[in-house]
């Protein structure tokens, strides 16, 4: 195996392999004594899928749920960025109440699968992945003393996690294939990376981008596909795991248009004309305020 991609992204894991039909033993109720103690220490990494539920739940933008109810974070070394679920001071998921979690419909991925770590594991040369399982054991929860027993699977079909597994796979495996890639691929230009947390999270800034003059005059898209990215998020973020597979791995996945890339190679090459000549005439002035008084 040669990389793994984790959700929930937790520590204190128990790292033994479970899979689909292995047996929990775990019940999370209103009556246990622990009730919300993990919401208010809580630690959740968000999918664009979630960030779609939550900010509707919420009935926000992308770009105003992002701004009062995440933090940035980078999620490996190459600086790929991340979001995480804000919390008070303390630690508190900002959607705690004495009577639960206030948005459980629409709770993230990670708070399904709590307990489990999922771990997608994609074997070298292999086209897809593995799923695996871990059991997170910490201190406060008491639902690990419970007497239910279950399958994993029982579980998370209890959990509602089908819909959040289908719509974060393509998200997931591009994250995979960057890690498993390693050094080969090297840290993506500062510009990628703002580019991949607007494809991923910010859905508003991302949808401006695509219907922009500019996006259409590089890229061949039938009039049809604006008209559904224009109002449909779930196929604007799909389209975004297309768009980064371009801009990552150099794939084809968006039709561009003929003469495009030379128009776009000649844009930035006037541009950067204008910064050289800019630059010239700045230390030519510079120059003359020197032997100004001289
Ligand atoms: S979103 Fe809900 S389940 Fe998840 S940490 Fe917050 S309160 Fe808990
Ligand atoms: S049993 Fe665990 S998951 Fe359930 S409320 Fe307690 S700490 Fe949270």
């Amino acid at each position: 195996m040669s990389e793994k991609n984790d959700l929930p992204f937790k520590s204190d894991m128990v790292p033994a392999m479970l899979d689909l039909g292995s047996k929990l033993q775990f019940r999370c109720h209103q009556g246990i004594s622990c009730f919300n103690a993990c919401c208010k220490q809580a630690d959740v990494t968000l999918t664009p899928y979630d960030i779609i539920r939550l900010k509707d739940n919420q009935g926000k933008s992308a770009t105003e749920f992002l701004k009062e109810h995440t933090v940035p974070f980078r999620m490996d070394k190459e600086g790929l960025p991340g979001v995480k679920l804000r919390t008070t001071d303390e630690g508190a998921c900002l959607f705690v109440t004495e009577e639960g979690c206030s948005v459980y419909k629409d709770r993230p991925t990670a708070c399904r699968y709590y307990p489990l770590g999922h771990m997608s594991m994609l074997a070298t040369g292999a086209k897809t992945d593995e799923s695996h399982y871990f059991l997170i054991q910490e201190e406060h929860c008491k639902g690990h003393q419970e007497d239910q027993q279950q399958t994993i699977a029982e579980y998370l079909k209890e959990q509602e996690t089908a819909q959040y597994d289908e719509l974060n796979k393509e998200w997931l495996t591009l994250m995979l294939k960057r890690r498993s890639m390693g050094p080969t691929v090297g840290r993506p230009p500062e510009a990628t990376l703002q580019m991949f947390f607007m494809c991923s999270y910010d859905m508003d800034r991302f949808r401006r981008f695509v219907l922009s003059e500019n996006f259409r005059n590089t890229y061949d898209l039938e009039d049809s596909t604006y008209e559904v990215l224009a109002k449909e998020d779930i196929s604007l973020m799909q389209f975004g795991v297309r768009l980064m597979k371009q801009a990552f791995f150099g794939e084809r996945t968006i039709q561009e248009k003929d003469g495009a890339w030379e128009q776009r190679v000649q844009q930035r090459e006037e541009v950067w004309e204008a910064r050289r000549q800019a630059e010239i005439s700045r230390q030519q002035q510079e120059e003359d305020e020197k032997y100004k008084d001289a």
